[in-house]
């Protein structure tokens, strides 16, 4: 199957022929279809499967073809489609894939995220956006002064729907979602499949295509994993070693906190190994930053939160240290998905101190798989430590609610002007947008085909049904 066997414009086509895609990925030759069809899609895939261009190539498609386009109260172009992502990196890179993919067309699309200049994007805001990629929380920002008119949005893609969830988004999305008009297209990305998701695809979904291309949980083959057990205070003399010994370049280092990332970054630049931190205390310059420099090699290691464990493509990534194991074991995989991208082989290195071995052992059952441990001459853990509790400082505790974004203050009332700038159709009685009852809505979720053909290794999609 070719990319103008899915129906895509030539404009399209020759974006991404000359991006080098020869053929879709399994995620693309199921969702594109559905994309153009118009109706509602339900998808599970990781990053790194292709799914920005199988939602955003349709998308560019739709908007491109339909001239129909009706203008705002005040005579401007509406923006017509919203992708709602949960991190200012991941929306940073969709909006980049949106502008290389649609470089032929003539749609215009934006970026909008915190950290950065408001009056500079309230500025754009005025010229022509046809796309906008955003996260929740600075697109509320305008909804709030009035900046921003979401009331002909067509297509809504929530990307990475499972994150922006755990993260607490929840309240943000449901009020970005009162804003629409009822007549939409809704695409829904999650990689890990929750009751939460569930949840939020029975309300937001009317009868949704279904599909599912990698099973859950899986890591990748081409993924050398492997784990040193080492006494909790010789991670970082280790980490140092393993990187100068084995003249490790492009390192992509996980640790559970803030400040840890913070710490190690110091402690390593101490040992002359030029490291950089990203989590979200961090600036949007300096995350920005960082990223750039990791990305285009000149940054050895960059030493990041969970922040960075969805979303970013990284092409070729060689190393993933796991310094610290994550809390939650879901994240491993994504963690170490940062590596052994698009057939390339990458190593998956995890440092386990004896506090972390339930982790561990959590982590095997969700894969399925015993990790080989290894054990550096000098660095043998003492069989005699003693394990501590590990505090719960974690960005990611969602199951704890300890974590969850707290409720972003009810808008202020805007002017007269400015309430009727972003005036868009808001349903009475707290009733979710969309044409359908909750409980009608719910029946079509339930009855809807899974239709769509299964890649290898997919999981049984029934049970993603309420
Ligand atoms: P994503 O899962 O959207 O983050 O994409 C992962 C990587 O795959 C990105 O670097 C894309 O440029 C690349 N990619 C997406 N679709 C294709 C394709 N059909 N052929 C080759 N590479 C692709």
């Amino acid at each position: 199957m070719s990319f103008s066997t899915l129906g895509l414009s030539n404009e399209i086509i020759r974006a991404v022929t000359e991006l080098g895609y020869t053929k879709p990925t399994p995620i693309q030759m199921q969702a594109i279809p559905v994309v153009l069809s118009g109706g509602d899609l339900l998808a599970g895939a990781q990053t790194g499967t292709g799914k920005t261009a199988s939602f955003t190539l349709p998308l560019l498609h739709r908007l491109s073809s339909d001239n129909s386009v009706k203008t705002t109260s005040n005579g401007c172009s509406p923006i017509r489609a919203l992708i709602l992502t949960p991190t200012r990196e991941l929306a940073a890179q969709v909006s980049d894939s949106v502008v290389e993919y649609g470089k032929y067309l003539k749609l215009n699309s934006m970026v909008m995220y915190g950290g950065v200049s408001f009056s500079q994007q309230k500025r754009r805001l005025n010229s022509r956006v046809d796309i906008l990629v955003a996260t929740p929380g600075r697109l509320l920002d305008h909804v709030q002064q009035g900046t921003v008119n979401l009331s002909q949005i067509e297509v809504l893609v929530l990307d990475e729907a499972d994150r922006m969830l755990d993260m607490g988004f929840i309240r943000d999305i449901r009020r970005i979602i009162s804003l629409l008009p009822k007549q939409r297209q809704n695409l829904l990305f999650f990689a890990t499949f929750s009751d939460k998701i569930k949840d939020l695809a029975t309300g937001l979904l009317n009868h949704p295509k279904i599909i599912e291309v990698a099973r859950r949980n899986v890591t990748a083959d081409t993924v050398a994993q492997k784990v040193y057990k080492v006494d909790r205070d010789m991670k970082r003399p280790l980490l140092a070693q393993l990187i100068r010994q084995n003249n490790w370049y492009q390192v992509l280092v996980f640790t559970r906190t803030k400040y840890g990332a913070d710490r190690l970054v110091k402690q390593l630049g101490q040992e002359r190994i030029q490291a950089l931190a990203i989590h979200g205390n961090k600036s949007q310059s300096a995350r920005t930053h960082a990223l750039a420099k990791f990305k285009n090699g000149s940054l050895q290691v960059l030493v990041a939160t969970d922040i960075a464990a969805r979303g970013l493509d990284i092409s070729e990534l060689p190393h993933v240290v796991n310094f610290d194991l994550p809390n939650v074991p879901e994240d491993y995989v994504h963690r170490i998905g940062r590596t052994g991208r698009a057939g390339a082989t990458g190593e998956a290195i995890s440092l386990v101190c004896v506090d972390e071995y339930s982790l561990l052992s959590d982590i095997e059952k969700l894969i399925q798989k015993r990790l080989p441990v290894e054990v550096v001459t000098g660095f043998a853990a003492n069989s005699h430590t003693q394990p501590e509790a590990i505090p719960s400082t974690s960005k990611h505790q969602p199951r704890t609610g300890s974590n969850q974004r707290p409720a972003r203050s009810p808008a202020k009332p805007l002017s007269k002007t400015k309430a009727k700038k972003s005036a868009a159709p808001t349903v009475a009685g707290g009733k979710k947008s969309g044409s359908r009852s909750g409980a009608s809505r719910r029946k079509a979720l339930r009855l809807s085909k899974i239709d769509a053909p299964q890649a290898e290794g997919t999981g049984n999609l029934k049970t993603l049904l309420p």
